[in-house]
């Protein structure tokens, strides 16, 4: 049994209590409802070991991260920035940032390439989700999902949330670049939630968080030059915005679609069920011992920042949509 070291919740609550002052960014409470955001223009890499100060750097980070949330709000992902306040300052949410932030790749490189042996530029067959745990001293270790869900540092509703509008994020940014000559190799998300309990997405998407590559040359463009002493990190952070600039892009709004997946508990009699298995046996469908029907309930969420619909779904499902003594079951997010 892993036991962590200290209360997760408690240091989160506190976050939204007090100031916060990050390694590249501070938070600045305005009232329970925002707060905000200073991006400096302080590099770090290697858990602070290595720094730097680039100035613009700030500026840019906010320049990208402002373009792609606005792109992001637009398509219907639920994010923080209410509104730019200065060249280097945003107007967010205030949100309980959970202490599990997401990354999602494409390509093969930095930890994933390191951790399993992977030669770095390898083309994933579909994007790969890592959940990662947000504590500097035992530096940000890699975290199975389901041992956060254990341990109450997210939910399995958070958790699959995350992924739906991590992978979405995906699609919609690496459709961006494609457009532009650049390739997103991987990036990291974080999410929080208001005080209502919705999900946002929260923080930065930037060079800083993402690597992208030259489509061509495969030449990085972002913090990775830093890193690993490359060349002129401001140059390549401001290419990836240059060429971004010369093109109007513009994703589909879609809609978030909640399924909910009612099937029979175990040891329930299901007539349709045991006919569609007697069909299959009538086909030669060999070895089947048991068949189940269920419904399918999908319900589409017109706007996911308004309210807390995930637990409002939880308890219709269980009080009217399901029948509990002889139905069970789950819920499936995806894009329409
Ligand atoms: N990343 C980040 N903050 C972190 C760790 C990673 O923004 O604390 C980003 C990083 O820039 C890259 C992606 O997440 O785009 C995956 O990073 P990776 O796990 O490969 O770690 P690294 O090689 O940076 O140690």
């Amino acid at each position: 049994m892993v036991h962590f070291k200290r209360d997760f919740h408690i240091v989160i609550l506190k976050m939204i209590e007090k100031n916060y002052k990050g390694k590249v960014k501070d938070v600045h409470l305005i009232d329970e409802e925002s707060v905000r955001i200073v991006f400096h223009d302080q590099i770090t890499a290697g858990d602070g070991d290595k720094k730097d100060l680039l100035k613009g750097k700030g500026k840019l980070n906010l320049d990208l991260t402002y373009k792609l949330f606005m792109i992001l709000d637009k398509a219907g992902i639920p994010q923080h920035i209410l509104k730019r306040d200065s060249d280097n300052s945003i107007i967010a949410k205030n949100l309980s940032i959970l202490p599990v932030e997401i990354v999602v790749r494409n390509i093969v490189a930095g930890s994933f390439a390191r951790r399993y042996g992977l030669t770095e530029g390898e083309n994933l067959k579909t994007p790969y989700v890592e959940f990662f745990l947000k504590d500097d001293k035992l530096h940000d270790p890699l975290i199975d999902s389901n041992i956060a869900i254990k341990h109450n540092l997210i939910t399995s509703r958070q958790r699959d949330l995350m992924v739906t509008y991590a992978l979405q994020v995906n699609k919609i940014v690496s459709e961006y670049f494609k457009l532009a000559g650049m390739l997103l190799v991987d990036f990291k998300l974080e999410f929080g939630v208001d005080k209502n309990g919705v999900l946002f997405l929260g923080d930065e998407l930037s060079a800083d968080s993402m690597r992208v590559w030259d489509i061509e040359t495969r030449e990085k463009l972002d913090k990775d030059r830093f890193r690993k002493d490359l060349g002129d990190v401001l140059q390549g952070y401001k290419s990836i915005l240059d060429r971004l600039e010369k093109h109007d892009f513009e994703a589909d709004r879609l809609n978030l679609i909640v399924k909910v997946l009612i099937t029979p508990k175990k040891g329930v009699n299901n007539p349709a069920g045991d006919v569609i298995h007697r069909t299959l046996n009538n086909l030669g469908v060999p070895s089947i011992k048991k068949v189940n029907t269920g419904k399918i309930i999908s319900i589409l969420i017109d706007n996911p920042s308004t309210f807390d619909w995930i637990e409002k779904i939880d308890n219709a499902a269980i009080q009217i949509l399901t029948n509990p003594l002889i139905e069970q079951y789950e819920i499936k997010f995806s894009f329409d």
